[in-house]
């Protein structure tokens, strides 16, 4: 299954949202373009959580905010060993939390170098 990231391009003044909203945030219009959300962005922030609900097999995850070059901003979970602010990360969807017989779809970030 190739999972794909989509940004939500306005029609009318083609301002970028993630995740789709009802209206435009900008000029109030309810039609959106789905944009292929991909290539690199940089680490804005990051926290990481412990004592994580049920359904997480691993013992913290880190969860921050990117920005990509088109200046959207999408947050999500990071997987960096020396997690910085700055970090150029790239993009890929994969199970965030595993469910009882259903598993959950998010974005995960990488760091380009590794
Ligand atoms: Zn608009």
């Amino acid at each position: 299954m190739q999972l794909k990231m989509y940004a939500y391009k306005c029609t009318c003044c083609g301002e970028l949202h993630h995740p789709k909203h009802y209206a435009c945030r900008k000029c109030g219009a309810r039609s959106f373009e789905e944009i292929d959300l991909e290539g690199e962005a940089t680490v804005v922030t990051y926290t990481k959580v412990y004592n994580l609900p049920e359904g997480y097999m691993k013992p913290y995850l880190s969860f921050g905010i990117v920005k990509f070059d088109n200046g959207l901003t999408v947050s999500g979970q990071i997987e960096a060993e020396n997690l910085k602010t700055g970090m150029k990360v790239k993009t890929s969807v994969g199970v965030i939390k595993e469910g009882v017989g259903k598993d959950y779809y998010g974005f995960i970030f990488r760091p380009v170098d590794e």
